[in-house]
């Protein structure tokens, strides 16, 4: 990189199984860059919110929670209201209301500001389901992971089993699709690709297979820059 020119900001968003946070975490510490969990912010606040007891739906008692909610990224861990929530954001009730509360206008004009505050310096890899499109729309380099239902869904079943919680497969694929839909549908920062986003099918790659394909790209961008 040239003196005084900041690193590069980097995106990387896709649908629930796609190997995205693997891959992003691999890829930040190959970098040596920072690495922001986009969800794990949403669902942070989303705890904040079943805790205060108040229904994922847009009201003036959601609005003045999330006046008052402090929600913060550390090293790999996640903060709510100065406490660290980084064990508690990954249950299914929490990915639950965080997939309804995203859906909601107050929820993302709170987190957005603050996500592209984090990532200003450059040097950051970001993962979520609209970094390229809406966080960060300036990227330098964008990915769009995808992969096949059933890659997906054999993912999440694993990563689940390895968090101790062993669900029928067909649950797994269910709940897959319905955060999908929600995800993909909904009117404010919609799951798609950036239209200068490299789309990396996963289905049939190691998660060090996909972070080659991206450090390759990340390489070219360095060597266009320099
Ligand atoms: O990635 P993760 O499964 O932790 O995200 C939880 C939920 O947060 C997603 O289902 C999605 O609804 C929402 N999300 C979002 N925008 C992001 C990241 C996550 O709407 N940038």
């Amino acid at each position: 990189m040239r003196g005084g020119e900041r690193e590069p900001v980097i995106t990387i968003d896709g649908p629930a199984g796609a190997g995205k946070s693997t891959a992003a975490r691999l890829l930040a510490e190959r970098l040596g860059y920072r690495l922001l969990d986009t969800g794990a912010m949403y669902r942070a606040l989303a705890l904040g919110v079943l805790r205060a007891g108040l229904p994922p739906d847009d009201s003036p008692e959601l609005r003045r929670h999330l006046d008052d909610v402090e929600v913060a990224l550390g090293d790999d861990r996640v903060y709510l209201n100065g406490r660290d929530v980084t064990g508690e954001i990954r249950s299914p009730e929490v990915g639950e209301a965080t997939s309804r509360l995203t859906m909601l206008a107050p929820v993302r004009d709170k987190v957005t500001p603050l996500q592209r505050a984090l990532a200003a310096g450059g040097g950051v890899v970001l993962e979520g389901r609209d970094t390229g499109t809406v966080v960060c729309p300036g990227a330098e380099l964008k990915f769009f992971l995808d992969a096949s239902l059933e890659a997906r869904t054999r993912r999440r079943h694993e990563e689940l089993a390895g968090r101790g919680a062993v669900l029928p497969i067909e649950t797994v694929r269910e709940e897959i699709v319905r955060r999908d839909a929600q995800d993909r549908g909904r009117a404010l920062a919609p799951l798609r690709p950036a239209s200068d986003a490299i789309t990396i099918d996963t289905s049939g790659l190691t998660a060090a297979q996909v972070v080659e394909v991206m450090l390759r790209a990340v390489e070219r961008l360095c060597c266009t820059r320099s």
